[in-house]
């Protein structure tokens, strides 16, 4: 068995994958929520994902870009159904367009993530191309203890019990459901 080193980072959000979902929700985050530490881990050694992966002649999209793209970077070549290099290209330029190299971590493939309710933190096993591996932790947001999300819950549940039932549900205004 592979020796893991110890734990030596605990970030606020880890993104497994640099294709087209862990890129648009690294830049969520960092528009969104530019205090917090995060990072994109990815086995390969580029970005794309399946982008990157099939270079087969003629490989295109098979929706519209103006869909598939990002609301973000609005798509605006001249061909919707766009073919794979275009779409890499696109998805390269995102990257530098919002600074997200730095927060890429090539060659982590990521073997477990395992959730631990008391602490509140994922851990991540990622093996490295060599066959040694690390260990990270990501933690739940918020000030909220873990005991305390029960509370939380039930409160958001009378809250949704008791609001009047609108008129499509068929309830009479003011009525309390349940
Ligand atoms: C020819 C073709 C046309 C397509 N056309 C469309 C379309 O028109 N519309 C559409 O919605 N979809 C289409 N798809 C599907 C397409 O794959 C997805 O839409 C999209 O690219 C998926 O992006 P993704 O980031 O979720 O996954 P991927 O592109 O698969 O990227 C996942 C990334 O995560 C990395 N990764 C995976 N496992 C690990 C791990 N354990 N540790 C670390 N890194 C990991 C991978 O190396 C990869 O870089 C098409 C696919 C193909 C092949």
């Amino acid at each position: 068995m592979n020796a893991i080193a110890p734990i030596d980072e605990c970030l606020d959000m880890i993104i497994v994958g640099a294709g087209i979902s862990g890129i648009g929700m690294a830049v969520h985050m960092q528009r969104d929520c530019p205090d917090k530490r995060f990072a994109i881990l990815e086995r390969r050694d580029q970005i794309g994902g399946t982008w990157d992966l099939f270079r087969y002649p003629g490989i295109r999209s098979d929706s519209d870009m103006h869909t598939l793209g990002f609301s973000f970077a609005p798509w605006k070549h001249e061909k919707s159904i766009a073919d794979g290099p275009a779409i890499l290209d696109y998805l390269n330029d995102i990257a530098d367009q919002y600074d997200l190299r730095r927060r890429m971590r090539f060659g982590q493939k990521v073997i477990s993530a395992d959730w631990d309710s008391k602490t509140a933190r994922w851990t991540l096993i990622c093996e490295q191309d060599d066959g040694s591996r690390q260990q990270l932790q990501a933690r739940r947001q918020g000030k909220r203890q873990p005991a305390q999300i029960g509370q939380a819950t039930r409160e958001k549940q009378n809250q949704i019990q008791t609001h009047p039932a609108s008129p499509a549900q068929g309830g009479g205004q003011g009525q309390k459901a349940g």
